[in-house]
């Protein structure tokens, strides 16, 4: 299946020069839907992971289905103010201004196999703060996963440690 029909391209959203990807036309879909999950589950079957890793909002969307796919728990990160336990934080850069991110601090036990998972690549600053969060546990990332990678912003750079995975490439 072309998944990459699927996501609509909206220009000068939320500013003036983003091409901005929506994925809500794949996700009302339930055929791209269902090939989006399980393209994102046959890739990770049977490397054990115990937790995906994803932060709202477009992150829990998949991140939810996959770990019900792959049988394996879900960790949620969440914007500050949100998640009612301790957390560690982390500030980080998106394509367009500036955010921080945090994780319960008893989310992941030790060597937990995570992976991080976001709907899209682009400057890799979020997923980059997902993997510091992570960092903070004395936990194994198995990989980072993408529906979809900004090939042009080269974002990919930022994870030389990890593998890196997407389901669809855009050059813009
Ligand atoms: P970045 O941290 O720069 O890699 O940006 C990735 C995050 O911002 C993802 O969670 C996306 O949901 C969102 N994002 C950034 N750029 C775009 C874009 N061009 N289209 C859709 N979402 C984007």
């Amino acid at each position: 299946m072309k998944l990459e029909r699927h996501i609509r391209n909206i220009p000068d959203f939320p500013k003036k020069g983003i091409q901005f990807k929506d994925i809500t036309t794949l996700l009302s879909d339930k055929k791209a839907f269902k090939a989006t999950v399980n393209g994102l589950a046959k890739i990770f079957k049977g490397k054990n992971i115990d937790y995906v890793v994803a932060a709202e909002a477009r992150g829990f969307i998949l991140g939810g289905a996959l770990s019900y796919k792959l049988g394996c728990g879900f960790i949620p990160v969440r914007k500050p103010g949100k998640l009612p336990y301790r957390t560690y934080k982390h500030s980080y850069s998106l394509e367009y201004g500036t955010n921080e991110l945090h994780i319960h601090e008893d989310a992941l036990p030790k060597n937990a196999k995570v992976l991080i998972l976001d709907d899209l690549l682009a400057t890799g600053g979020t997923a980059l703060a997902l993997v510091n969060l992570v960092k903070k546990f004395d936990a194994d990332i198995v990989g980072v996963a993408f529906l979809i990678e900004l090939t042009d912003l080269k974002g990919k750079e930022k994870f030389k440690e990890y593998p890196v995975y997407s389901l669809i490439k855009f050059d813009i």
